[in-house]
């Protein structure tokens, strides 16, 4: 069995495939696993930073489940509040209250002080057409879903866009009205806790690389790092074998890409490059992340995460309260989601804008001396849920009846996240399962 990808979707595939007694070999063109969710070597601190601050929340069950199977499901650390920092600098926190769900978050929400009365009413009736059973086309966009519901311009701008931006990476506007009333159902309606955030508690690579690379080592896997699939070798409907960038060719009985659609589409041979199946991801768009990290002198907030309102920064984190006092002082980390008008401004034009608003919001950062930052643009971060995306996903069975497909990208339904990452190599792994002839008692991970 061999897997060409070692992010969430090829480890998750891959660890529960070793559990079958699949023999793996995993292919990871880049010297770590983690992917997409990883931490680098940045010159000047002692320590790897994350690319992006990486959070989840308690509906991600796929996930807590792959936390679980590689040990690190104590590591996540789930905060049952949540506090927004409006444009005059007004702290407001939402939080659940005893009632059972869908009513459990109904008198946090009217204690928002940055929505009006009106507004309030206006998400509630929202929220009453997002319960099961609600319309919602993957055609029709979100905003015009909104639309449809009498939403005013303030719960647009200061409720709805952040919520839809941190969750799917796209503008409303943008965001298949399928894509957004899936997450309003798992994380707000579906259960008390869905809502809560989870925070790791440790760097990606010690929640991702290690852990997974441990675990599959364990089971005799095969970790092939800076190995480059370069090309897949076909015969009539099968795969022969896999190429690398050294020349190597490598074979197996199963073959799963776990790697996102530009890099299939390179792997592909040139007889299958125009084919209708494996040409449906073409229409996908990315969207952009831009995440910035802040080091400095002392501590300039006591919460441990906060969504600004009427920012270019939508989230901060306190790594500090996060990962405990390291060398380097207080660190900050920001994210910015469909960050279509900054990712392609100059670095350090970012960071003086950013960390002007964090001075802003913070005014303890205005006596503080900032020892280092850095950003971190990513142009294709995930790809973005426009409406009509459902029909060009790929599902994990392809026309080649030993070639497998996993990724974000792929058809799972949800939108480009760990979670969806997570549940797409679970969802190859069974597929594979069940094309090797285990039996449906056999195929238990
Ligand atoms: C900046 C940023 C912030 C994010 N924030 C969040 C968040 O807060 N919460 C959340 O749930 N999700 C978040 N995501 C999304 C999440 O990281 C991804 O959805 C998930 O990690 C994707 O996993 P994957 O395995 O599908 O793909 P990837 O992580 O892209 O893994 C693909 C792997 O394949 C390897 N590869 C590619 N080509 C080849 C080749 N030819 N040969 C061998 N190996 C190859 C790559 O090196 C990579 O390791 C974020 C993503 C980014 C970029």
């Amino acid at each position: 069995m061999i897997v060409i990808g070692g992010g969430l979707a090829g480890l998750s595939a891959a660890c529960a495939l070793a559990d079958l007694g699949f023999a793996v070999s995993l292919i990871e063109r880049r010297s770590l696993l983690g992917g997409m969710a990883t931490s680098l070597r940045v010159r000047g601190l002692p320590e790897p930073v994350d690319n992006c601050q990486h959070v989840l929340m308690r509906s991600c069950t796929a996930l807590l489940d792959f936390y679980a199977r590689i040990g690190v499901r104590d590591q996540v650390r789930f905060d049952p509040e949540i506090a927004f920092i409006d444009e005059r600098g007004a702290v407001s926190s939402l939080a659940a209250a005893r009632l059972p769900a869908p009513l459990h978050l109904a008198p946090g929400f009217a204690r928002l002080r940055f929505l009006t009365l009106r507004d309030k009413l206006a998400i509630a009736k929202a929220f009453l057409g997002a319960l099961p059973g609600g319309a919602g086309s993957s055609e029709e966009s979100f905003a015009h879903w909104l639309q449809r519901r009498g939403q005013t311009e303030r719960t647009v701008d200061a409720f709805w866009r952040p919520v839809i931006a941190s969750a799917l990476n796209e503008e409303p506007e943008r965001v298949s009205a399928s894509y957004a009333l899936l997450v309003l159902r798992e994380t707000f309606l579906a259960r008390r806790d869905g809502w809560e955030l989870g925070v790791p508690k440790r760097p990606l690579t010690q929640m991702h690389a290690a852990p997974a690379e441990t675990y599959l080592s364990q089971r005799h896997a095969r970790l092939l790092y800076r190995a480059e699939a370069t090309r897949l070798q076909v015969e009539g409907d099968a795969v022969t074998g896999v190429l690398l960038a050294d020349g190597t060719r490598l074979r197996a009985d199963y073959y799963l890409s776990a790697v996102p659609y530009p890099a299939l589409f390179r792997l592909l041979p040139p007889q299958l490059v125009g084919h209708p199946f494996f040409s449906r991801p073409r229409g996908m768009q990315p969207s952009p992340i831009v995440a910035a990290h802040f080091w400095l002198d002392r501590p300039v907030t006591p919460l441990p995460h906060a969504v600004l309102l009427g920012r270019s920064i939508h989230w901060f984190f306190n790594k500090t309260h996060d990962f405990g006092p390291r060398d380097g002082g207080f660190h900050l980390a920001l994210v910015t989601s469909a960050a279509h008008a900054l990712v392609s401004r100059p670095r350090q034009d970012l960071l003086r804008q950013l960390f002007e608003e964090i001075r802003d919001v913070l005014p303890e950062a205005r006596y503080a001396r900032l020892l280092h930052a850095v950003v971190f643009k990513e142009r294709c971060a995930t790809f973005a849920p426009l409406p009509g995306c459902d029909t060009l996903r790929l599902p994990a069975q392809t026309p080649l009846r030993n070639l497998f497909l996993a990724g974000d990208w792929t058809d799972t339904g949800w939108p480009a996240t760990m979670e969806g990452a997570v549940r797409s190599g679970m969802n190859a792994a069974r597929t594979i399962a069940a094309a090797s002839g285990l039996s449906p008692a056999q195929q238990f991970i």
